[in-house]
């Protein structure tokens, strides 16, 4: 019987989860629901100057707004643990240990100085820098006393020579040339483990079957290769997905506008809205279908459906997904989720009449992208926050517009108290009356009664307001006051 799928999501908690790191987390937890696996969270922070332990808490409650849950991770659930890396450190030098005792590793003594001017030496030849090997060369004389005068040293695996083959889940067959890696640190001075030596460490322990990650993580592979060997353990199988660029094709980076998932969130996109787009970032679905649930892609997702282009990121088409989403959701659980702005924007919310909150939600939602938005639009419907834009004023000034809303408010007037189904009447009335008709009645009639130049449907509007507020605001807009 095959093995469990096990994947693992790994970040360093160096800052907000990235996008880009959600669609790698995304993929992997998709794969795993589909294959009947595991889905571990491991938290990468050997980094201890860089990592933070707000980083964490930030990227779990992301992951977790995401819908995006693990079996195992760094709250307490499963029994592969630690998963945190800061925490597993002495596992590492244990290990550390075992290669240099069996001649897989070596102390490497050079200064930093040293080093550098390697660098820039290969870098003026045109090659590629890469340590030469200097230290693997030592005699045991050498080493004993570069010991005993207290040399600070780091730990470094000998590449050799040959070349690494591995099968891509995605890419397919790749090759890479020793001769173009120099032999790199496993464990640096100040005893800490290297990202390549932990990482392959806790994907054998913590028994990983699939490694799927971006492609900035390829040139790592060859290298994890190597210490699996060195180990004589069997590695995983890897999956490197491409990365998403910006619309000018260099990496999505901060130039591009927000990247990380919390902005996104903070800007009121939906949960479903940005998984669905970051599927859709290099995944056609068989069914070609362009709006999809999780569940749904765990029943449609295989890692060889992925494209090997690199996706571009289009935040036209995320605010699409998301006015659809927004769209489609149900009016009282977008009340929730609006809840906080409509207080924020100081919306006493557990005063107002529900049935009368739902209403205005069920016409906004036509005219958002993001939940933001609403409050653009809040002054339409709460007298408290209604005002008058500047545009709107210059239109009201016009005296062809004010024989318009004089003759709508003398028809209103003399009217009956309006029902719901007579506003349409009204409207043609007013046409009638006013020869106007189109734009030229509309226009005047939306910056009157809403002070706004644009929003949901008039027609709409009205019965909402009722006869009294909109005869009210006519009424302003007529004495040209400041409500
Ligand atoms: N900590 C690495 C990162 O955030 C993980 C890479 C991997 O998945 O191996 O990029």
């Amino acid at each position: 019987m095959a093995p469990t799928v096990r994947v693992r999501f790994a970040p360093a908690p160096t800052g907000l989860l990235h996008i880009g790191n959600a669609r790698t987390a995304l993929f992997n937890y998709v794969f795993a629901k589909r294959e009947r696996g595991r889905f571990i969270l491991r938290i990468e922070d050997t980094d201890a100057e860089r990592s933070s332990e707000a980083f964490v808490q930030a990227i779990l409650e992301d992951l977790r707004w995401l819908g995006i849950e693990w079996d195992e991770g760094p709250d307490g659930k499963g029994s592969y643990g630690p998963y945190r890396q800061s925490q597993r450190i002495s596992l590492y030098r244990q290990f550390g240990e075992q290669l240099l005792q069996e001649g897989k590793a070596y102390k490497c003594f050079c200064s930093r100085e040293r080093l550098e001017a390697l660098r820039k030496e290969q870098l003026s030849q045109g090659l590629m820098p890469r340590y030469d090997g200097k230290c693997r060369l030592l005699t045991r004389k050498e080493i004993s006393e570069k010991e005993s005068e207290g040399v600070p040293f780091v730990l470094r695996f000998p590449v050799g020579r040959g070349t690494v083959l591995f099968e891509d889940l995605i890419h397919g067959k790749m090759s890479f040339e020793l001769s173009g890696i120099g032999d790199f640190i496993i464990i640096r001075s100040y005893g800490i483990a290297d990202y390549n030596f932990a990482c392959v460490i806790d994907d054998h322990l913590m028994e990983i079957t699939h490694v799927i990650r971006g492609d900035d993580h390829l040139s790592n592979t060859p290298r994890q290769i190597l210490l699996y060997r060195a180990f004589g353990w069997e590695p995983p199988q890897f999956a490197h997905h491409p990365l998403i660029l910006g619309p000018d094709r260099t990496p999505l980076s901060k130039r591009h506008g927000a990247t990380a998932v919390a902005h996104y969130r903070q800007e009121g996109f939906l949960p479903e809205a940005l998984l669905n787009y970051l599927f859709l970032l290099g995944w056609t679905p068989p069914s070609k279908e362009e709006f999809f649930t999780i569940e749904k892609l765990r029943e449609e997702f295989s890692l060889s459906s992925l494209s090997r282009n690199a996706p571009i990121h289009s935040r036209q088409k995320l605010e699409w997904l998301n006015s659809h989403y927004i769209r489609k959701m149900n009016e009282n659980r977008l009340l929730t989720l609006l809840t906080p702005s409509l207080e924020k924007a100081g919306i006493k919310v557990d005063q107002c009449e529900k049935k009368y909150l739902l209403e205005v939600i069920s016409l906004l939602k036509e005219n958002i992208t993001v939940l933001s938005q609403v409050e653009e639009y809040l002054g339409i419907f709460f007298d408290e926050k209604f005002a008058i834009e500047e545009e709107a004023k210059k239109i009201l000034k016009h005296p062809e517009n004010q024989k318009i809303l004089q003759e709508i408010y003398a028809i209103l007037k003399e009217s009956p108290k309006k029902g719901e189904g007579s506003w349409a009447s009204l409207l043609l009335k007013v046409e009638e009356r006013t020869g106007h008709k189109g734009k030229s009645l509309y226009a005047p009639l939306r910056a009157g009664i809403t002070g706004k130049m644009k929003g949901p449907e008039l027609a709409k509007i009205l019965p909402l307001l009722g006869q009294e507020r909109v005869m009210k605001r006519l009424k302003i807009a007529l004495e040209g006051e400041d409500p």
